[in-house]
């Protein structure tokens, strides 16, 4: 039987997360409350959230060039939040969400010349890394992901096991069906796709691995997907954004203005596609957090971001994360947080 491993709780030990936090908050909320999240507010006043998944677009996408920048960050998330509002349009990638599962990256790009760029391949050209949190087999290699990494700034355990719900449906499963649901969407629009780990593996890679991977890749945009496993009455979806580290190995300065225009892009469009609150125990309800704990993010050298998609403890978002349909939702805002990035040329 697996146990709950001190570390799993939140992910990572408790102590360090909030230091990590207390540093941050401030700036986070002081930059984006008054546009990012006001504009969320006066959305959900005035269109309520979307629950119809058959109406939820993967479209309705902020105009170009919106979001350049760390200001300009929190105008993209209220563009998109409002943007949402307003009918559903019937956006390339919604059309591509329904066509072949199967379809390779490969196979996306030899398909690039019959579908025009603009409107069937936006992505065409543009990788994206994805990092399926933890691994269904770490629960039976303990010593592997127990033994401890270089992060720059410190060192913490290769891997870890991940939570669950109380149902005893892993995160570990539910990070790679998001991911494969994620990648499916994203090739139909052209972009190639990488993985960290897809479940072959026996443990991990260990998160220093995995920054490694998206570096190696050269992905325009990485994400981390997991879930929470926060005290039962705490819930929501919350984004984390790489603190700037530039401590032994690890120099990410350079990707932490990017990360955050990324992380404030699928904050809107997570919240927007699956009507998933923004999580009630993080950084005052922003559904951003800012943290330098993270290997994934220390060690990174491409745009990262890590998503919380919900709080496996929490009845009701366990009930989410565990339906295939949600998942589905989750795999959309995802996808079109990140196509709103690229879009806006990054
Ligand atoms: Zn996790």
């Amino acid at each position: 039987m697996r146990s709950d491993h001190p570390l799993d709780r939140y992910d990572v030990p408790e102590p360090r997360r909030r230091a990590a936090r207390a540093a941050t908050a401030a700036v986070v909320v002081a930059a984006l409350v008054p546009l990012g999240f006001a504009g969320w507010l006066g959305w959900e006043a005035v269109a309520g959230p979307k629950k119809d998944g058959s109406g939820v677009a993967v479209g309705s996408l902020p105009a170009p060039g919106l979001a350049t920048g760390p200001a300009a960050g929190g105008t993209s998330a209220s563009g998109a939040a409002s943007g949402s509002a307003g009918p559903s349009a019937s956006h390339p990638a919604s059309r591509a969400a329904s066509a072949s599962a199967s379809s390779s990256a490969s196979a996306a790009h030899s398909d690039a010349g019959k579908v025009p760029a603009a409107s069937g391949q936006p992505l065409a050209g543009k990788t994206v890394v994805i990092d399926p949190g933890h691994n269904p087999n770490n629960g039976s290699y303990a010593t592997e992901i127990n033994k401890l990494v270089q992060i720059g700034n410190g060192t913490t355990n290769c891997d870890t096991t991940g939570t669950e719900t109380d149902g005893g449906y892993l995160e570990a499963d539910f990070t790679l069906d998001v991911a494969r649901r994620a990648r499916t969407l994203l090739e139909a629009e052209g972009a190639k796709v990488v993985f960290t780990q897809d479940g072959a593996t026996t443990w991990g890679p260990c998160v220093t691995e995995r920054a490694a991977i998206g570096n190696n890749a050269h992905a325009d945009a990485a994400i981390s997907i997991h879930g929470d496993g926060a005290p039962a009455s705490d819930r929501g979806f919350h984004v984390i954004l790489p603190a700037g580290v530039d401590q032994g190995a690890a120099d990410n300065l350079a990707i932490v203005a990017p990360s955050r225009t990324l992380g404030v892009d699928v904050r809107a469009a997570f919240h927007s596609v699956t009507a998933e609150p923004f999580a009630n125990y993080i950084s005052n309800g922003s559904g951003l957090d800012v943290r330098s704990d993270l290997g994934g993010l220390n060690m990174s050298k491409v745009p990262k971001i890590f998503i919380e998609c919900g709080n496996m403890r929490n009845a009701t978002d366990a009930g989410e994360m565990t339906s295939a349909s949600w998942r589905q939702l989750a795999a959309q805002g995802v996808v079109k947080g990140i196509t709103t990035f690229l879009e806006s040329g990054n």
